[in-house]
Parts: C-alpha cells; sequence; structure tokens
C-alpha cells in the first residue's frame, strides 16, 4: 500500500524528534519511523542527562542553543514540567582557549565571566586546577532532563497530529521521476515530497557514495562516587556545575555531570573511544584507557571523588564529521528533497531544538530562523 505524506523523517532521536514536530507544527503531514522501539538505548539519545551551555569553541553554535533555550521555555509552559536545571557551567582549558571562547560569547552579548584557575575552588570546592588552567563561567549552563526532552518532542509532535511509526527500519529510498521521493521499509513504501535522514551513526549505511567520511565510536559512559559518603551532597545538582575540561597539551578533553543519572555519582567521560563495529554496534567492553584517563583526571583535579575505580560504565554513540561540525541540510546540492540532520559529536543534544526548526523550515521552503549554512553538507562537496 502507498501512503502520502509531505514529509517522512527517518530516525526518532532527539535530531530526528524535533524535527518531526517542527514539521508538523509548520503545517507539513510527517511520517517518523524507527528502527527500534522509542526510547531505546542503541544510538546516542538514551539517558537522563546532558549538558547545555552557550560556551562553545566556535560562535556558529551560539545563536542554534539560543533557539533551544527558547523552544525549551515555551516547552516547560506548555508541559508544566521541569525540562532542565541551569547550575551554571565550568569551562577549564589549558593554553589560550577560554579567552577565545570568552570573545565569542561576549560578541553575542552572552554573560559570562573568567576566572583564574588557581581560583576555581573558590567558586567550587570540588576542583583543584592551578595557575596553567583558566576557567569561564557560563551562568546559563546546565543539565538537561535529556529522556524528558525526548518524549515531550513526540509526545507534541503526536499532539499536532503527526504519527510515529516504530520498529519500522528504513531499508531504502528511491528518487522518483516526478520529482517526489520514496521510502522502503520492511513492511511498507511511502512517497512523499522530502526525507529527512536523522539516523545518528547510521548515517553511512544510507550514504556510502557521498564525499565525506563519518567515523562513529562508542564512548565508555563513567559515573563516579564521592570518597566519603559525607561528599555526597557536593556531587549534586545544588552544589556540582556542569564541566567541560580540556588539557590541550595532553590533547585530553572531558565532560562531567552532577549525581542526576544515579544519585550519588557524577557523570565524567573522555571524549574519545572505540571504533564501531561494522553493523554499528557497541565493542563488548571498551578499551581500558578509556576509563583510566577519567579516573587520572578525576584523582588529580577533583579529589573529592573516587578515581580509582568508576561505579559503573554506560555505551553511547558519537558520531562525527571530518571537520566535527554538525550536517544540517540537504545531503548533496543535486536534490534539494533529500535532506540530513546528523554527527550530532558530543554536543547535539542541546542545539536538536534549534537544528530540527532549521530542517524543517528548510523542508517547507522557508528561510531559517537561525542562519545554519555554516553546517551544510555541501562544504563537502567542494573537494571533490
Ligand atoms: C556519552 C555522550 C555524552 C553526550 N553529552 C552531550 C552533552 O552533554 N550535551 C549535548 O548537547 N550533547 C551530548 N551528546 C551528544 C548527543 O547526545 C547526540 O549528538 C545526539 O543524541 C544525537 O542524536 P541523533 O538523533 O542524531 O542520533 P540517535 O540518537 O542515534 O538517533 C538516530 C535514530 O535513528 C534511528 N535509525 C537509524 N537507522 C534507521 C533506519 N534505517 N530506519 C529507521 N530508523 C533508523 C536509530 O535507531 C536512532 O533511534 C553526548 C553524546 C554521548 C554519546
Amino acid at each position: 500500500m502507498t501512503k502520502q505524506y509531505d514529509v517522512i523523517v527517518v530516525g526518532a532521536g532527539i535530531f530526528g524528534s524535533c524535527t518531526a514536530y517542527h514539521c508538523q507544527r509548520l503545517g507539513l503531514r510527517t511520517l517518523l519511523l524507527e528502527q527500534f522501539n522509542l526510547g531505546h538505548s542503541n544510538g546516542s539519545s538514551h539517558g537522563k542527562s546532558r549538558i547545555i551551555r552557550y560556551a562553545h569553541t566556535d560562535p556558529e553554535y551560539v545563536p542554534l542553543v539560543g533557539d533551544s533555550y527558547s523552544q525549551i521555555e515555551e516547552l516547560e509552559q506548555k508541559r508544566g514540567e521541569k525540562l532542565w536545571n541551569k547550575l551554571g557551567l565550568l569551562w577549564a582549558a589549558t593554553g589560550n582557549q577560554v579567552q577565545s571562547i570568552s570573545g565569542h560569547l561576549s560578541k553575542h552579548n552572552i554573560e559570562h565571566e573568567v576566572v583564574p584557575g588557581n581560583k576555581i575552588a573558590d567558586r567550587y570546592p570540588q576542583f583543584k586546577f592551578d595557575d596553567k588552567w583558566t576557567g569561564l563561567i557560563d551562568p546559563m549552563g546546565g543539565v538537561i532532563y535529556a529522556n524528558k526532552w525526548l518524549s515531550a518532542y513526540q509526545d507534541e509532535f503526536r499532539n499536532l497530529g503527526g504519527t510515529i511509526q516504530e520498529n519500522e527500519p528504513v531499508i531504502s529510498h528511491d528518487e522518483n521521476d516526478n520529482g517526489t521521493v520514496s521510502v522502503n521499509t520492511k513492511s511498507g513504501h511511502y512517497t512523499t515530497n522530502k526525507i529527512i535522514f536523522t539516523v545518528g551513526c547510521w548515517i553511512t549505511k544510507f550514504f556510502p557514495n557521498v564525499n565525506f567520511e563519518i567515523k562513529p565510536i562508542s564512548l565508555a559512559v563513567c559515573y563516579w562516587n564521592a570518597k566519603k559518603e559525607e561528599n555526597s551532597q557536593l556531587l549534586s545538582e545544588k552544589n556540582f556545575p556542569v564541566l567541560i575540561a580540556k588539557d590541550l597539551e595532553k590533547k585530553e578533553y572531558y565532560f562531567a555531570l552532577p549525581d542526576t543519572d544515579y544519585p550519588g555519582a557524577i557523570k565524567l567521560v573522555l571524549d574519545d573511544g572505540d571504533a564501531l563495529s561494522g553493523d554499528m554496534g557497541h565493542p563488548e567492553k571498551n578499551n581500558q584507557d578509556f576509563i583510566d584517563k577519567p579516573g587520572n583526571f578525576i584523582t588529580e583535579h577533583i579529589p573529592v571523588v573516587d578515581g580509582s575505580k568508576p561505579y559503573k560504565v554506560d555505551q553511547c554513540k558519537y558520531t562525527n564529521s571530518p571537520d566535527h561540525h554538525y550536517l544540517i541540510g540537504p545531503v548533496s546540492s543535486k536534490n534539494p528533497n533529500i535532506l540530513v540532520g546528523g554527527c550530532g559529536s558530543g554536543s547535539g543534544f542541546k542545539t536538536a531544538p534549534g537544528i530540527g526548526k532549521a530542517l524543517a523550515e528548510m523542508a517547507a521552503g522557508k528561510q531559517t530562523t537561525v542562519d545554519v549554512s555554516f553546517f551544510s553538507p555541501s562544504r563537502f562537496e567542494k573537494s571533490v
């Protein structure tokens, strides 16, 4: 049976769920297809927490985050549900990185503060940094309640009349002579005007011939307890900021959040991982280095936490483009009807509402609210 939709969004992670919601909101009849059950943990969007922050090394991200903050405020009011917690972000880095981020934030009039490394403990007694480090405090930083964002966008999409079909993997897509496009799944064939692929690490399956190499990896997501029970309260949302720490000499990058996922245990993760298998599976066990390095970082810089052994290790998939920036827009300039939203790497959850809105606006033939041309996949076509 052939069914007609204006847009089909493939993949119901946070990118696809936000995109489908915005398409439907713009009046496009939208179908969202997901290969697994909704809320599964095989991709990148599962779990309870993610970081939101204005601070970024590249200024192009700042307006996208701004758009996400506005959307979340609207959604919180509409649903009467708390979707994030403003805790403040501490960005600690060696070298001059903090000064450069501070420059971008100042250009966008975003409030922030720069503090010498050896003064960070005056603000946050959990941490120990010396004068090789500089801190930037972004007061709008905080923790996203990730599973709640995901369900909120899916619920609101359905409330607007959108259709979600889970456990329905897309197998292939076709470009038809009359300008439409089609999607073939295990159980159906759908014709539509636009397809938007938001398939996370599975993007490599759909576009093997496009001129960009994508390398999905598996991260060891480590959780760590306080050394002493009486210090556990220092790890709660009340006391622990969200943290980005970049040791640029050692080329080691970490991020950390309070004990939102598991009470009494912070999440602190090295921003690196193992290659995924050919069928996009995690390794049975991540390389021990991805557990030892965060442990050593903790021992050196967060002395109230026990870095000798994680309390728990989960896994999550990261998808990076060659330049580590997102892909937002038509996958090839030759066909504007096949779009992609992907390569969210370690920062895409917070920007997904803004990205979803931009993709929906493109699908509707409108100008995007936020200029996302920096993230256009066409940047990789130039080198063909
Ligand atoms: C450990 C970790 C920490 C992170 N921390 C942060 C953070 O602090 N802040 C932040 O903003 N971001 C963070 N991120 C990044 C963020 O989580 C990701 O960028 C984001 O979740 C990517 O979402 P996605 O929808 O692109 O991919 P996914 O969540 O993987 O969604 C893709 C979906 O497509 C479906 N799919 C694939 N193929 C098909 C098919 N053929 N048919 C139908 N469906 C299909 C998949 O099943 C999946 O559900 C982190 C990521 C990780 C792994």
